[in-house]
């Protein structure tokens, strides 16, 4: 087998440093995204608990008013209960017996508002109790996700500085003008500066590889697509 032309060597080194670089990032990326999610299932509970408790208090207040009412209008029934035991005459008893009569008509009318209004109450409560119980366990799933995945990120963290090390060294031994072309294709959308001869086509950019190029790489050149000038690698 024929030696890689000059350089080569070092840039399928690059390359693989960047390959195992992006490795890492994607796990850290992966592993940052699944304590985000819970932290934001937790976030969206903890909101949704705070609205349905917001929903009981009005509906408590609510309550507690037409309870207010009921009992004042009760009040009013007794005041004027009390009235007509002492009534003066025939005229005082007839007023007071219609006036009594349209009270027990009115606080009807509010008993079955109370009555209304505190099963609300009831219901509200009831569904802000279970959304505080989802917010509580939310909060403590995005906790033990994050507990989780803390140690992991610091693991990657330490595992990135390695590769950025590697990739250091590597890029240093890349003769100056390929790596400034290396660079220049990495930074470009979908990166990968080099692709394998072997499918017989360029990785990136789908177009086939002429007779020429295996007659370059045979003769230890190195040799770009001719098409987007991705490094081709002989293998
Ligand atoms: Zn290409």
């Amino acid at each position: 087998m024929k030696p890689l032309p000059p350089g080569l060597r070092e840039l399928l080194d690059l390359a693989e440093s960047d390959r195992a670089r992006d490795a890492v990032v994607a796990l850290s990326r992966a592993e940052s995204a699944r304590r985000d999610a819970a932290a934001k299932s937790a976030s969206t509970a903890g909101a949704m608990a705070a609205q349905a408790s917001a929903r009981a208090g009005e509906a408590q207040r609510a309550s507690t008013e037409a309870s207010a009412k009921l009992e004042a209008g009760e009040s009013e029934l007794r005041r004027l209960s009390q009235q007509m035991d002492v009534a003066a005459g025939m005229k005082e008893f007839e007023g007071l017996k219609s006036r009594i009569e349209a009270r027990v008509a009115q606080n009807a009318q509010l008993e079955e508002a109370a009555l209304v209004a505190m099963e609300r109450a009831e219901a509200a409560t009831t569904v802000a109790a279970g959304c505080a119980a989802d917010a509580d366990a939310a909060s403590r799933a995005a906790a033990d996700v994050a507990a989780d995945c803390a140690p992991r990120l610091a693991e990657l963290e330490a595992k990135l500085a390695a590769e950025d090390a590697r990739r250091r060294e590597a890029a240093g031994r890349v003769p100056e003008g390929l790596l400034r072309d290396y660079e220049h294709l990495a930074s470009k959308a979908g990166g990968r500066p080099v692709v394998p001869y072997g499918s017989g086509s360029c990785d990136g950019c789908f177009t086939s590889f002429g007779p020429q190029v295996k007659t370059k790489l045979a003769e230890g050149e190195i040799v770009r697509c001719g098409s987007c000038g991705r490094f081709v690698a002989p293998v």
